[in-house]
């Protein structure tokens, strides 16, 4: 069993700096979790502590049941992949794949099933000879995660391995890190700051935010019941709509689809938006004057200013943000900008 488990975990930089501020997460045996958030928030220095590539200020790592804070890297069973795939550009394609396992003095031949192995499932069996620099960027990120696979650890840990790719490539690609997962079954820990590439790898997701764990938990669930305002801006693109209103205004107007209306904060995904003259029973109703489009082929993005001249939206006190709104509409069929509408909430939170 490898289970991942961080109790507790803080990290300050030699300087001071506090880059992590208590973090707990339990990541299941073969369960894929991803750490998402934005730069500078701590996922890649977290990351680092469980591959023992930094020191452990606090609290405890433990892995599959032994805590390993003191364990030198290489014996923690792990393996990492990087984003800038760190290869070796005068061996083949062979040869980066076995060094780790030469290193560790395994016989030939068990190197070669594994490597062949490893070469097969990630179609790389044509290329075995072929230096780095013969490869294109998405095959070299194969040669990468090839060299953990052969290493057969308890855990795969991943820094942002898809970043250097093109937006095509990189789909691709997470499609198939997560298919190969499946098949492996291995525990695996995903650090990223795409948060589309968050919500479809993970099984655990965990929303970070200044050192610190913001929300753990299933992708959709966090989608549908974000626990911050930071995380309902930072899971969805384009991010969620958040308003705040007078929470008896909120409960009125929700009826009984009402969310929780935190602090006087709604929020409602641009997907939850229609746009029509009427306000469906128990729905919110909001005039806007249409400012921008974005046509993305599917679908569309209707930015729009909340409030019609001489019917403006009364400003409630601390209201966010200050009266835009983001609408997804299916199709291409977008109101022209400047045209006055009136849009529907069919569900809030
Ligand atoms: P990014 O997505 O930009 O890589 P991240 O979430 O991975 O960001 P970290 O690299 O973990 O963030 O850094 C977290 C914080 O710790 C940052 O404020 C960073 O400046 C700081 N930090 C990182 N490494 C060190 C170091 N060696 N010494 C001091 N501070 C550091």
């Amino acid at each position: 069993m490898a289970n991942v488990t961080l109790r507790n975990v803080r990290k300050t930089y030699p300087g001071g700096f506090e880059a992590i501020k208590g973090v707990n997460v339990d990541v299941g045996d073969g369960q894929f979790c991803v750490l998402v958030g934005p730069s500078g928030c701590g996922k890649s220095t977290l990351l680092r502590m469980v591959a023992g590539l930094e020191t452990v200020t606090g609290g405890d790592i433990d892995i599959g049941g032994r805590v390993v804070n003191q364990v030198e890297p290489a014996d923690r069973d792990i393996a990492m992949v990087f984003q800038n795939y760190a290869l070796y550009p005068h061996m083949s394609v062979y040869n980066n794949m076995a060094y780790g396992l030469r290193n560790r003095g395994m016989p030939e031949a068990e190197i070669k099933t594994r490597v062949e192995e490893a070469a097969r499932i990630l179609e790389l069996a044509p290329m075995l000879e072929r230096k780095p620099r013969q490869l294109s960027g998405g095959q070299r990120q194969r040669v990468a995660m090839g060299r953990a696979i052969v290493r057969q650890p308890k855990v795969f840990l991943f820094d942002e391995p898809l970043s250097n790719l093109d937006a095509k490539l990189r789909i691709a690609m997470r499609v198939e890190i997560r298919k190969l997962q499946r098949r492996l079954n291995t525990t695996s820990i995903y650090v990223t700051h795409d948060q589309l590439e968050a919500m479809t790898l993970a099984d655990i997701l965990v929303v970070m935010n200044g050192g610190q764990v913001e929300q753990v938990g299933n992708p959709l669930d966090i989608y549908e019941k974000p626990a911050t305002t930071f995380v309902a801006s930072f899971i969805g693109a384009p991010p969620m709509n958040l308003m705040s209103t007078r929470p008896d205004e909120i409960k009125s107007q929700l009826g009984a689809n009402g969310g929780g209306a935190d602090a006087g904060i709604l929020g409602i995904r641009p997907e939850d938006f229609v746009i029509t003259d009427q306000t469906p029973a128990g729905g919110v109703a909001l005039p806007l004057t249409v400012e921008a489009i974005e046509r993305v082929g599917a679908e569309t993005f209707v930015y729009g200013a909340r409030g019609h001249d001489g019917e403006r939206v009364a400003a409630t006190p601390g209201e966010l943000p200050p009266g835009e709104i983001i609408v997804r509409i299916p199709g291409a069929e977008a109101p022209p900008i400047g045209q006055k509408i009136r849009v529907a909430a069919i569900r809030a939170k």
